[in-house]
Formats: structure tokens, C-alpha cells, sequence
């Protein structure tokens, strides 16, 4: 909230961070929430406001901001041995704990897992070591690496430059060999006369098309989200995976999945691509895998890639990579708890039974005026804004709609987020049904406000 004494937490917080993500010419004139402790779904700021947040922190935050359990899992672990790395055949006995849990709750029967601290890391490692393998397989010239438009993967050099977002270019990237193929959003990308089956023929088409153009040989990997999450929450178009499956099979390019957002729940199953029905080479977790207690990024190799990797290491004797907290002993405990608490103690069954909820409060906003669509899947949705139901003409950018209901709603004690057009919400799997009506409520009235004005 804005306030004009230099002591106060928003312009201590204005003077020394470099804000990522932020809106600055807003964040200087409303000053940053600046948080000090949570409650549940609840944060609270240095005035003691509370907040509803709509969107789980970074939509990781899954087990709310204070889960007992989580906390007493870190304390236990830092009584025991509070930290160590995964180098030199060293490594910690939380670090083989959960690599074994994360295999037996993977969709594969066997496999390796590699610990990073974060999705971006998580997803630079693994075309670090796609590159290695084909290397040393005897095809160093497949390089190249597939995405989408809209996607999200990252701030990394490399995870940036698989991100399909028009700002990477700021920072002079992709990098040249990461090439972005049509996002699978039908309602948006669609052509008028085509239908959604149509749309993904034609999606499955370019892919292939691309790879012919480019040639196979140089390609190695497709990497994608179940639901585009930083994109604007967008479900893929109908039979989508199905289609490009058989596609990436046939010239043999690994499909990683990224499940860094959809993984451990958030779409309803465990994984994404148990919800959508295909089977990854592997899956990139991150965000819930710790319900955001502690930092981390995990690759979980499916058994035919980690072989391959595997040998391409025997082949040079190690695989030179890994960060100094990789398989860190607390952040190994945290996840353990955290999988048990999302799987065994009713997180999951609450994105389930809240589902039907969250759902029909979504439909009932898009009967606005000026909301074209909502999309989501499990406790993950985005409304999108339009000027002009009929033809989906966007707002003028410079009316900042979605960013206007989001202040609203933060002046009301919500949290959720603007992106592009759209308001997207993902909130924590332990909320409750009065804690949606109470979200969906206020959203409501930020929503009814702002289209009052604008529209
Ligand atoms: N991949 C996906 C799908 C994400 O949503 C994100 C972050 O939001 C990342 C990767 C990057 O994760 P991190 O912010 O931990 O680097």
C-alpha cells in the first residue's frame, strides 16, 4: 500500500531490491506487500492484512504457509545433518530416500534421478545432458530443442531461450537452436473455420514439418508443459499429446515433460501426463515437490534415458555437472514429507473433491461481458479478458486489465495474477469451500469494477 514515509517497509523495499517480474511504474506508486508470516492459504503483510492467495505463492505453496509437518520435517533434518552435496559418490541417505520415492510415485518403473534448485536449473541440466548423451552416442550435431510458444521453462540462459515469451528477446535470446512451435490453445490460435481436432492435426503437422526441415538428426528434445502454467494456464487442445507422441518416437526425440507446475497434484492426478494420457521420457518436477519449503528441482529420468545417460557417463567416466546444494539432506526430508502429505494426507483428494468448485465458480465469471473464456484443469485456471466477446478482440493494452483486477483484488485481501489478458488462479490444495467463495467473491466485485471502468 502506498505510503510516503522513507521508513516505511514498501520504500525500504523500493530502495534495495531489484524487483523480478514486477510492474515497476505500479509497484512505486503502490508500494510492494511486503510479507512477514502465513496462515493456511493466508499471507499476512507488515501492517498485519491478510491475504488470500489465490495463486500458492508462486503456485508451489500447496500445503499453505505453515503446514506443521514441513516445518518439523526441516528442524528434524537440521538436528540431524543440515547439509551436504551429491559429489564424488558422496551423498546424503535423504538424498536416496527420496530418489526412491520419486521413482515409485513416477510414472516409469525404474529410473535416476538428478536434484538442482530450481525448475529453471532443472530444465538447463537436462539439455546439458540430452546434448552429452548424443554426444557421446556418436551424434553431437543433435542439438537443437523443440518448445512452444507461450511456454514457460525458465530464467536460465538455456531455460530462458526455451521459453516462448516475447520478453527473452530483451535479453538477446533464444539462443540460436531453440525453436518454438505453435501454442496449443485452440480457443486463441484456432482458425475460424477450423475445428479443435483440425487445429491439432494441423499443430502435429508443423511439428513434423519442423523436424523435416531442420532435420532429425539435429534435434534432441521436445520439451513441454501438460498445462502451460506461465503462459495463462492453457490445457492443450484436445488429443494434442496423443498426436505429437507418435511423432517424437518416430525420429527418436526424447519428450521431456515439464511438470514443474503440474506435478504432485495440481491438475488432479500426480503427474500432468497421467491427466492427459502419455508417457514421457522424463519429467522435469519442481515447486510442489517441497511444497515450496525449500528450494529444488528434480529430473526424473525415465529407465531408457537413464541408461543412455548412464552409459554416456561410463563412456567419460563421470557426468561433470551438478550444483553444490544438488540432493541437499533438508531439502530431501522436506520433500519427503511433502509427497506424503500431498499424497497420504488428503491434498490431492482436496484438488479432487475442490475441482467441481473451483470449476463452476470459474464458469459462472465467464458469463461476463467481457471474459472470452476461462480454461484450466484441476485447481489451475485462467479468465481471459476481451474488448469484444463475439470476435475475442483483446483489450488495448494500455487499459492494463488484467493488472487493474489484480490490484483490485489485492485491495480487497486477494492475491492472484495478471498474465497477458488473463487473471489466473492456482490456489493452495488445503483450501477450503468457504476459502473459494470467499476468493471467487472478491474477484467477482474487482472484476465487475474494472470492466465498469473500462469497459
Ligand atoms: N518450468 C515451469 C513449467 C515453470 O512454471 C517454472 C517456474 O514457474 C520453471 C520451469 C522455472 O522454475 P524456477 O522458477 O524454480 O526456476
Amino acid at each position: 500500500m502506498p505510503t510516503n514515509s522513507p521508513n516505511s517497509w514498501e520504500a525500504r523495499a523500493d530502495s534495495h531490491n531489484l524487483y523480478g517480474f514486477t510492474d515497476l511504474p505500479t509497484i512505486h506508486s503502490r508500494g510492494a506487500v511486503v510479507v512477514t508470516h502465513g496462515k493456511g492459504p493466508y499471507i499476512y503483510d507488515t501492517a498485519g492484512r491478510s491475504y488470500l492467495d489465490a495463486n500458492s505463492g508462486l503456485w508451489n505453496m500447496v500445503a499453505g504457509f505453515d503446514h506443521q509437518g514441513l516445518i518439523d520435517a526441516a528442524k528434524a533434518q537440521y538436528d540431524r545433518f543440515p547439509g551436504y552435496h551429491a559429489f564424488f559418490g558422496r551423498i546424503s541417505d535423504q538424498t536416496v530416500l527420496l530418489s526412491e520415492k520419486l521413482i515409485e510415485v513416477s510414472p516409469f518403473d525404474s529410473g535416476k534421478v538428478f536434484y538442482t534448485n530450481s525448475g529453471s536449473e532443472a530444465n538447463d541440466t537436462m539439455v546439458k545432458a540430452l546434448w552429452f548423451m548424443f554426444r557421446h552416442e556418436g551424434q553431437p550435431e543433435r542439438r537443437k530443442i523443440l518448445t512452444r510458444v507461450n511456454a514457460y521453462h525458465g530464467v536460465t540462459a538455456v531455460s530462458a531461450s526455451m521459453t516462448g515469451k516475447p520478453y527473452v528477446g530483451t535479453f538477446g535470446l533464444p539462443l540460436p537452436g531453440f525453436i518454438h512451435l505453435t501454442c496449443p490453445h485452440y480457443w486463441r490460435f484456432g482458425a475460424a473455420d477450423e475445428t479443435e481436432e483440425q487445429f491439432t492435426a494441423r499443430l502435429a503437422r508443423e511439428l513434423e514439418e519442423t523436424i523435416l526441415r531442420e532435420g532429425p538428426e539435429t534435434i534432441a528434445g521436445f520439451f513441454a508443459e501438460p498445462v502451460m502454467g506461465a503462459g495463462g494456464a492453457i490445457p492443450p487442445s484436445k488429443g494434442y499429446f496423443q498426436a505429437v507422441q507418435p511423432i517424437l518416437k518416430k525420429y527418436g526425440i526424447p519428450f521431456i515433460a515439464d511438470e514443474v507446475i503440474t506435478g504432485f497434484g495440481r491438475t488432479g492426478e500426480v503427474w500432468g501426463c497421467q491427466t492427459y494420457d502419455f508417457q514421457p521420457d522424463a519429467i522435469i518436477s519442481s515447486k510442489n515437490i517441497t511444497a515450496g519449503f525449500f528450494p529444488m528441482g528434480a529430473i526424473i529420468l525415465g529407465p531408457e534415458l537413464a541408461q543412455r545417460i548412464q552409459d554416456a557417463s561410463e563412456a567419460v567416466e563421470e557426468f561433470p555437472h551438478g550444483f553444490t546444494a544438488s540432493g541437499h539432506p533438508v531439502g530431501c526430508a522436506i520433500a519427503l514429507k511433502a509427497i506424503d502429505v500431498i499424497l497420504n494426507e488428503g491434498l490431492l483428494d482436496n484438488v479432487r473433491a475442490l475441482t467441481p468448485q473451483f470449476e463452476a465458480g470459474m464458469a459462472h465469471l465467464a458469463e461476463k461481458a467481457n471474459i472470452g473464456e476461462w480454461r484450466g484443469k484441476g485447481l489451475m485456471g485462467a479468465l481471459e479478458a476481451v474488448a469484444d466477446k463475439d470476435t475475442k478482440r483483446p483489450f488495448d493494452s494500455s487499459l492494463s486489465v488484467s493488472e487493474r483486477i489484480a490490484n483490485a483484488c489485492t485491495d480487497q485481501g486477494l492475491i492472484c495474477r495478471p498474465l497477458g489478458q488473463s487473471i489466473v488462479l492456482a490456489p493452495p490444495f488445503i483450501i477450503t469451500p468457504a476459502q473459494m467463495d470467499e476468493m471467487f467473491g472478491k474477484l467477482e466485485k474487482a472484476i465487475d469494477k474494472v470492466f465498469a471502468e473500462v469497459a
